[in-house]
């Protein structure tokens, strides 16, 4: 038996694998009791080992000959061309025209050794990655208000103590199933208040007085959160020893809230002015200040994904400040990370303007230890580049090859007929990836590489915690880690650096790279997480117990105090107009995963959800008159989808709902918009205008 975690979000809910065959085969699951999925799975993770054997899993590379398809090739042969496009593109069009575009799946050692690759093979400033999709926003707040961000600076058992949970914009009923057991005891206190366009799997966790839902106007969730603060502050609940002691820019953002009264919001956001009055005592009724048990504010994609993102994700750091709640055992402000390692996976160097250990790539003091970690001269490193989305924009014009690891853009970046648009004028697409994805199927090269129960590594959960992957199978013979694709062409390319292959090396020089940083591993050894230790970065040394609880003695600012900031809405980039009246907000549904390049290949699955759907409101179904399985047109400013209805109350009249993770005709991807916030350059999948209209009237 191997005891690993799940290979998809960032629960990470520890498994053990049995591999009865031996070292290659079926692979049997069973979960593992952890602090964090305390025995628990869903479906995603009970099927994972299917992925392992899916019928088209690669097994060889495969390159793209001039008749244009794709033909099968050794390593060598794939790697020479690989090797030689990226010398002819830099030739001809210098050193960033190369790009590197990276996953939130990578292991640490693959998302730190990928960034090395860029800096120091390529060299080029071209580097991001499908994170910027994620949480890229509340990462942005976070270091805005606290000076870093961790998704969750307290461990996850530390929910269940609480009075209150503020949930915004998060379905984790859905996307994380055994998160919930965490929540029973605050909706055992009837504490649990979610925000969300529809009656969610999760929103109605709230239902016979475990708390409330506030069902907003998508796209008003700045204006809501400005709403809650002012009744905070009109009726004199919140903080104040706190805010004197912990904050900063607390006068500021008072008076910036007093605009927002409850008629003017409930008016704006459509959730009436009782209802939020009732959840702004119910959060500080928990408030230690007044004596409560404690309260938890966290935040997910759905008010993240907006191009007032990282100022929504402020608004709510600003309302859990005022409630006292951050830097104190038993409260706090989170966000819940998404993907499986969307956590490590930016801490190390993958972002456009970071260095590992949460450097700005644009601070000499980080280039020179990170240079001297690799060994290199800090001026030969470049500088920043630019954000995932502004990426897929230079591509095929400023950006002429593209190396793509643990990423399916073509299906989960927003405007995504552009995004295949542009992929397709490249002069050299590279894709590693284990299953042949829609964006894998456009590449000159594909490489195949191991899958989580196939290697050895480290993973960094949504709280902070460092994970151990261990490999329980061994790969398909010609299959190979990331490491060895990168170590192969580094050495191709002439790479001034080394680059490892191993994983506990390469986790060992990550480390020292990360020493001093502000996400600092030093102290994390591999034989420490083998050794079973729970062990939360930051840890400085080897004798460090890490950090389960952040800023209990202090935020990591300047002042050690938090930043309280105000901000204004900026609403919708895609706003109704006559020939797009409907709001479409897009999300995860239980049995599928992100762009569903794992999930769609195992059939219990798809059995369960084989097709993508529009969930509808049965006055907006009656208005084109479309009954529930009929299939309806959503048509936005970028393009067309088609997908059977869902005709349910759960959702507002005047909002669709599409889940993302299919391609082709039901493509959600094709619907949104890609207009970005100006601070974190998170797009705005959540919220887009459209019409709505029954197929064939089209
Ligand atoms: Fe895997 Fe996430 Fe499901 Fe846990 S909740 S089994 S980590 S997909």
């Amino acid at each position: 038996m191997s005891d690993t975690h799940c290979p998809y979000c960032a629960l990470q809910c520890a498994m053990s694998l049995a591999a009865p065959g031996g070292t290659a085969g079926p692979v049997a699951v069973a979960p593992r009791e952890f602090p964090t999925n305390r025995g628990g799975l869903c479906q995603k993770g009970w099927t994972s080992p299917e992925v392992l054997t899916a019928p088209d899993r690669l097994t060889h590379p495969w390159v793209r000959g001039d008749d244009g398809l794709l033909h099968p090739a050794t390593w060598d042969e794939a790697l020479d061309v690989v090797a030689r496009g990226v010398r002819r593109v830099q030739d001809a069009h210098g050193r960033d025209a190369v790009g590197v575009f990276g996953g939130g799946g990578l292991t640490n050692e693959k998302a730190y050794q990928l960034g090395k690759f860029a800096r120091v093979a390529l060299r080029t400033k071209h580097i991001d990655y499908n994170g910027r999709f994620c949480m890229s926003s509340a990462a942005a707040a976070g270091n805005r208000a606290f000076g870093v961000d961790r998704g969750l600076p307290f461990p996850l058992p530390d929910l269940g103590g609480a009075g209150a949970v503020l949930l915004l914009g998060s379905n984790v009923a859905d996307t994380m199933p055994p998160l919930v057991q965490h929540l029973a005891g605050v909706r055992g206190r009837g504490g649990l208040v979610v925000v969300d366009p529809r009656r969610s799997a999760t929103a109605a966790l709230t239902a016979e007085g475990a708390g409330l839902h506030l069902q907003p106007l998508p796209g008003t969730d700045q204006v809501l959160l400005l709403g809650l603060l002012h009744v905070l502050v009109a009726d004199d609940l919140v903080d104040h020893a706190y805010l004197a002691a912990r904050t900063d820019g607390w006068e500021d953002v008072q008076r910036s809230v007093a605009e927002w009264w409850p008629g003017r919001v409930a008016d704006r956001t459509g959730v009436p002015e009782a209802t939020l009055r009732a959840a702004a005592r119910l959060l500080a009724d928990a408030s230690p200040s007044r004596g409560g048990r404690g309260g938890y504010v966290l935040t997910g994609r759905g008010v993240e994904q907006h191009t007032d993102g990282t100022d929504t994700v402020t608004a709510a750091i600003n309302v859990a400040l005022a409630l006292g709640l951050p830097g104190r055992t038993g409260s706090g402000y989170g966000c819940l990370t998404g993907q499986g390692n969307g956590q490590g996976g930016r801490e190390h160097g993958q972002k456009s303007d970071q260095l590992p250990g949460y450097r700005l790539i644009s601070d000499p003091a980080a280039r020179a230890h990170v240079a001297g970690v690799w060994g290199v001269d800090p001026d030969d490193l470049p500088g920043p580049g630019v954000p995932a989305v502004e990426l897929l924009h230079r591509l095929g014009d400023e950006v002429r090859a593209l190396l793509v690891h643990g990423s399916n853009v073509v299906v989960s970046a927003p405007d995504a007929t552009a995004v295949r648009e542009r992929l397709e004028r490249l002069d050299l697409l590279v894709v590693c990836d284990v299953v042949p994805s829609e964006t894998a199927q456009l590449a000159d090269v594909v490489l195949p590489v191991t899958q989580w129960a196939e290697e050895d590594g480290t993973m960094t959960n949504l709280e902070g915690r460092v994970l151990r992957r261990r490999r329980a199978v061994a790969p398909p013979p010609e299959v190979r880690s990331e490491l060895d694709v990168l170590a192969d062409l580094a050495a191709l390319l002439g790479s001034p650096a080394k680059l490892d292959r191993d994983p506990e090396t390469v986790y060992d020089e990550l480390r020292r790279a990360s020493a001093g940083g502000r996400a600092d591993y030093a102290g994390i050894s591999w034989a420490r997480l083998d050794a079973g230790e729970e062990l939360f970065w930051p840890c400085p040394d080897e004798a460090h117990a890490g950090t389960p609880r952040m800023f209990l003695d202090g935020f990591l600012t300047a002042t050690g105090r938090a930043t309280m900031t105000p901000v204004r809405p900026g609403g919708p980039d895609d706003d109704l107009r006559p020939d797009a009246p409907v709001y479409l907000v897009t999300g995860r549904v239980l049995a599928q995963y992100q762009s569903g390049a794992q999930t769609r290949r195992v059939p219990a699955l798809n059995r369960v959800a084989a097709e993508p759907f529009v969930e509808l409101h049965p006055h907006l179904a009656g208005g084109i008159g479309v009954d529930d399985g009929e299939l309806v047109t959503i048509t936005s400013a970028r393009g067309r989808a088609t997908a059977r209805a869902r005709v349910s109350t759960a959702i507002r009249p005047d909002t669709v709902f599409m889940p993302f993770h299919w391609p082709g005709e039901g493509s959600a991807n094709t619907l949104t918009t890609d207009a970005t916030d100006p601070v974190s350059g998170m797009p705005e999948f959540k919220v887009c205008a459209v019409s709505v209209a029954r197929a064939e009237e089209e």
